[in-house]
């Protein structure tokens, strides 16, 4: 059977997304920029779908940016926080277990002199806000922490750390990675606090190629792109309706059956983190997961690249870490200071609103299999 357990990593197209990308690219091809009839009505529904993302994250539609992804957005965010704040300081706080997505952007501002102070977890996948408190100098400009973590599925404590960082200085800004947080955990973003808010539409059943910032009003961003002035002149380029239609028509399922969906993936999780546990001698937990969606376990002395070959050949996917690390050790389950053969052998399972029992029976009885048949050998 076909299981595909790798949600995190990507989710198929749900169909109304589908159609109303569709819909979008042919009946209603308009520029929302032109003053033709055409045009106008395409500016009107790419305004709708604005308002229904701002409903789904508890803002106003103004505080609504479109753009191609979640890593663009999490780069905007970093350099444009740098950038307001440079008269301020060079000391930007995060967390060692971001996405490449943040990490990469800071990683190239320490080599532009920069001070990155990257907070460890604790062995629960958790990073504390003491930490946080501790971390904090005069010359801090940026905090960014994501939500959830796309290996571990823990929730960070970023309400609390938001309250903590603008205690201490009103004018640090405060970044969230909400890519996986999104639909998956509720939250507004008046609940957080935060300034800047980035999410991606292919983790909750819209396409690739398409995600939000959320930029707090009042706070002046310098452009991302320049041009003809789109997106409020911060980020131009003719917009991408179809991508933008079949993002609203996503998030307006998860506004209408979240509640279930949220139900049916932790029921799920806590029934795969049973099976697996009952039937795959030595599997570990790394991670139960907060979130509804994601869970890690380990094979300690089977190389996850191994393991995801062998039950990729029988059609079950999931993912040995992040999808974007490919192949390498992941920094995510290496900040938790595991010891070697649990680390090498991490695999994540990851669930959606269609996950079944029947797929989780399949993921078990193979990797149940696989290591009964390398004791046997
Ligand atoms: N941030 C997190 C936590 C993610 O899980 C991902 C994707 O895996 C990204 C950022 C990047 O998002 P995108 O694939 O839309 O660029």
């Amino acid at each position: 059977m076909f299981a595909y357990l790798d949600h995190a990593a990507t989710t198929a197209v749900c169909p109304e997304a589908a159609q109303a990308a569709l819909e979008e690219m042919t009946a209603g091809f308009g520029n929302p920029s032109a003053r033709c009839a055409f045009g106008q009505e395409a500016a009107k529904r790419l305004e709708a779908r604005r308002a229904v993302l701002a409903q789904a994250l508890g803002c106003s539609p103004e505080e609504v940016t479109f753009l191609s992804c979640g890593t663009e957005g999490d780069n905007w965010a970093i350099q444009a926080a740098v950038e307001l704040g440079r008269r301020r300081g060079k000391h930007i706080i995060t967390t060692a277990i971001e996405h490449s997505a943040v990490l990469e952007p800071l990683k190239a501002l320490e080599g532009k002199g920069y001070s990155i102070t990257r907070l460890k977890p604790d062995k629960s996948g958790h990073v504390s806000p003491d930490d946080l408190r501790a971390a904090l100098r005069d010359d801090t400009v940026l905090v960014s922490m994501m939500l959830v973590n796309n290996e571990l599925g823990t929730i960070q404590p970023v309400a609390e750390c938001v309250r903590i960082a603008k205690a201490f200085s009103p004018e640090i800004l405060f970044h969230t990675d909400a890519v996986q947080g999104f639909l998956k955990v509720p939250f507004t973003v008046d609940e957080l606090g935060v300034d800047l808010l980035t999410i991606s539409g292919h983790k909750i059943r819209a396409p690739k190629g398409i995600g939000v910032q959320y930029i707090r009003k009042g706070l002046k961003l310098p452009p991302l792109i320049r041009g003809g002035g789109q997106e409020k002149g911060l980020r131009s380029g003719t917009e991408a309706t179809h991508q933008i239609a079949a993002l609203a028509a996503a998030c307006q399922l998860w506004l209408d059956h979240g509640d279930e969906y949220r139900a049916h993936m932790a029921e799920l999780k806590a029934y795969a983190l049973d099976q697996l546990r009952s039937k795959v001698d030595g599997l570990e937990v790394v991670s139960a997961g907060d979130a509804p969606h994601i869970c890690a376990v380990s094979l300690p002395g089977y190389p996850s690249e191994m393991l995801v070959r062998a039950l990729s050949d029988q059609g079950i996917c999931v993912s040995s870490g992040s999808a974007c690390h490919k192949g390498k050790p992941s920094h995510v389950f290496a900040a938790l200071g595991l010891p070697k053969r649990t680390l090498m052998g991490v695999l994540r399972v990851s669930f959606g609103p269609g996950s079944t029992k029947e797929e989780v029976d399949a993921l078990a009885d193979a990797l149940a299999a696989i290591r009964n048949d390398r004791v046997g050998a």
